[in-house]
């Protein structure tokens, strides 16, 4: 292959990627061109670029996953190479084509390759000839339901169900007994088509407390080919990784060597270029089977960065390049400990769904020598929901695990982002978790916690919370309030009772009383409890605070009624209510409301029709997941608030029901 030096990069992608993209383009003296839909047009990964091409609306077939529009950029702004990310188009042989058919460079294996790879049964197909265990399973032709269940009942259950086009964990089921194989089958060949427009499925048997470990594998177009060591991602949820690490606690140095050569042994079977990753499953017993081959750089890529000293992006661009890899297998050290931790718009307490919002506040922890931060987002970013809820990541090193754990916990704690729920504390909880710090866990350990790891709430906490929302706003309407400095907030006339308010906190609502002793300090309480507090410091945002003698920052964020504080104990949101109850208007109707932002896919219900109580009355889709919302309550649906297709926000009205007892009276 004739060698090619690149000057201008364009990153088909958005979010931290992009971002962790053009980092090594800057640092390689590359210019980088962006693409950015309408909901992008101020993201960091625009301004970053040293030009940017607007693509479109905001859906990503309009926008990042439209290849002729961004194969028109490239042509615009003259880039020689499209760096895909990951997600998007990323492992899409289609697109692959498109670029090198238009004279570009794609960073990525050949078409060619991204095809076969990314049929799950043609790459058990090829990984068994090539003698590289494979999980027992079928992946044949015959697709029809006899073949499937007699193939089912040969390879025993439990197993799992899989597109054989699919990723994401899309169109999986774990299958626990042949009477549920039927519907399994019809739900996942129906989710796979509609995801992948390709209905074909292969069953494995299904690995109970497996684990999953995965190789990072390069290979140049000069015949050579190294793994990078493993990467542990059995930390996860709906089939999904949320924290990896380096080297993994599973592994013994002589397990770690037959998976790495098996790694090695799967990339050379089908001529590997570029960044690649070789996914095994890992039983309890040690033995490991080949599950899939990525064919893209990898979210979790930082943590092989940090233990091996290697830039991946820089070494993906140099085998674009044309440039032989510069070391060979026994040059590379796996050295010290890393670990990645996802932080995503979502709310563990509601099944991980997304979440979407304004980022109110964005604080990085404190630099330090240990913990990388990449992320795509900053203060005022619209979480939508358009695209993939991940917000940033923060890879912690250390010596060792126990170290690098560390390091990641306190990070994690550091940060602050406010107006969007995210799984911050569920990660923090998880780490604290004794299975976790022990290293021993599997992929089904979060579902095993989940109830611990969501967390209940915390009295302490939350008094703490409604004190510093009382104190803000006092302090904020002082400082507002130049004209009369001395008069307090809700100051009356009334010298037998202290001022107060009302505000909620979780379930809980308080009413809080203050009294100003002087000089900033305060006496604070609630029902059965009180504070001595001293305001240390105060500016809108930020109060430095002192309660019975314990001092901390509180960052407030506040939109409308609410209010998002962050310190040192954690996240609470605090919403203030009305001073006097509002008149109880008599509920005449039910409504089901969005739980989420999402949109429209199908209303299951028209106007006059009776419903039961958890009949479904439409599904709505966020994120590419779908969610059927169901009737509350028995009774007659009155009106149909919403049509197909429609963008709804959550909270929304979708559908009114009459209920039964209603009804009785009004006949
Ligand atoms: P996707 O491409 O949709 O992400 P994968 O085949 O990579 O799907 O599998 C995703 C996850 O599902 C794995 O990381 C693992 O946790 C689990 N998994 C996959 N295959 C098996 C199996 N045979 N037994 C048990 N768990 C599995």
């Amino acid at each position: 292959m004739k060698g090619k030096s690149f000057h201008k990069i364009l990153i088909a992608n958005r979010g931290e990627i992009a971002l962790r993209i053009m980092r090594t383009c800057r640092a390689l003296g590359i210019a980088t061109v962006a693409v950015y839909s309408d909901a992008d047009l101020r993201s960091p990964h625009v301004r970053w670029a040293d030009e940017a091409v607007h693509l479109g609306p905001p859906p990503s077939k309009d926008s990042y996953l439209n290849i002729a529009k961004i194969l028109e950029a490239a042509r615009r702004t003259e880039a020689e190479a499209i760096h895909p990310g990951y997600g998007f188009l990323a492992e899409n042989a289609e697109f692959a084509a498109a670029c090198e058919a238009a004279g570009l460079t794609f960073i990525g294996p050949s078409a060619e390759l991204i095809r076969q790879m990314g049929l799950k049964s043609v790459a058990r197909k090829i990984m068994a000839a090539a003698s590289v265990p494979v999980v027992p399973g079928y992946d044949g032709e015959d697709q029809s339901l006899a073949a499937l269940r007699d193939q089912a009942r040969r390879i025993g259950f439990p197993l799992l169900i899989k597109a054989s086009a699919g990723g994401g964990g899309k169109g999986m089921r774990v299958v626990r007994e042949e009477a549920e194989f039927d519907v399994a089958i019809e739900g996942a060949r129906r989710e796979a088509e509609k995801a992948f427009g390709d209905g074909r499925l292969l069953l494995e048997k299904y690995i109970e407390q497996a684990r999953h470990v995965e190789f990072q594998i390069l290979g140049d177009h000069h015949g050579h080919l190294v793994h990078l060591f493993e990467r542990e991602c059995s930390v996860q949820r709906r089939h999904q990784k949320i924290i990896e690490e380096s080297p993994s606690p599973a592994l013994s140095t002589e397990l770690r060597q037959q998976m790495g050569a098996a790694a090695v042994t799967a990339g050379r079977a089908i001529g590997y270029t570029n960044a690649g990753t070789v996914e095994f499953i890992l039983t309890p017993a040690g033995e490991f089977y080949f599950i899939e081959v990525n064919t893209r750089l990898q979210v979790e890529h930082p943590v092989t960065e940090m233990v091996t000293g290697l830039d991946l992006v820089k070494l993906q661009i140099e085998i674009a390049e044309g440039k032989p890899l510069p070391f060979k297998q026994e040059d590379l050290r796996q050295q010290g400990h890393a670990i990645e931790a996802r932080l995503y718009a979502e709310d563990p307490a509601h099944d991980f769904l997304p979440a979407t919002g304004t980022i109110l506040d964005w604080q990085l922890p404190p630099a330090s020598a240990g913990l990388r931060i990449d992320s795509g987002v900053e203060q005022l970013t619209e979480v939508g929901i358009y695209y993939d809820p991940l917000l940033a990541k923060l890879i912690a090193y250390g010596e060792d695990r126990e170290e690098a754990l560390r390091q990641l916990a306190y990070g994690l704690k550091q940060l602050t982002i406010q107006g969007v729920q995210t799984n911050q504390e569920f990660l923090s909880r998880l780490l604290e978790h004794p299975e976790f710090q022990r290293g021993a866990f599997h992929t089904g350990s979060i579902n095993q916690h989940l109830a611990q790891l969501i967390g209940k709430g915390d009295e302490t906490k939350d008094r703490v919370a409604a004190a510093v929302t009382v104190l803000y706003q006092l302090k904020l309407l002082q400082a507002e309030n130049q004209l009369l400095p001395q008069l307090e907030l809700n100051y009356r006339n009334n010298p037998y009772r202290d001022p107060s308010m009302k505000v909620q906190v979780g379930e809980d609502k308080y009413e809080v009383s203050y009294r100003h002793l002087g000089q900033d300090r305060y006496k604070v309480s609630g029902d059965g409890w009180q504070f001595e507090a001293q305001v240390v410091s105060f500016q809108p945002g930020r109060l430095r605070l002192s309660l019975d003698g314990v001092q901390r920052l509180f960052r407030v964020a506040q939109a409308g009624e609410r209010f998002y504080i962050h310190s040192s104990l954690g996240y609470s949101v605090v919403s203030r209510l009305p001073r006097y109850p509002q008149r109880q208007v008599a509920a005449e109707e039910e409504t089901a409301n969005a739980p989420m932002p999402g949109q429209v896919l199908k209303v299951l219900v028209s106007p006059g029709q009776q419903v039961a109580e958890g009949e479904g009355l439409l599904i709505l889709e966020a994120m590419k997941m779908e969610q059927v919302i169901k009737a509350t309550t028995a009774g007659i649906v009155e009106a149909v608030l919403v049509k197909e297709g429609e963008l709804v926000t959550p909270g929304e009205a979708l559908v009114q029901i009459t209920s039964q007892e209603l009804q009785g009276l009004k006949e």
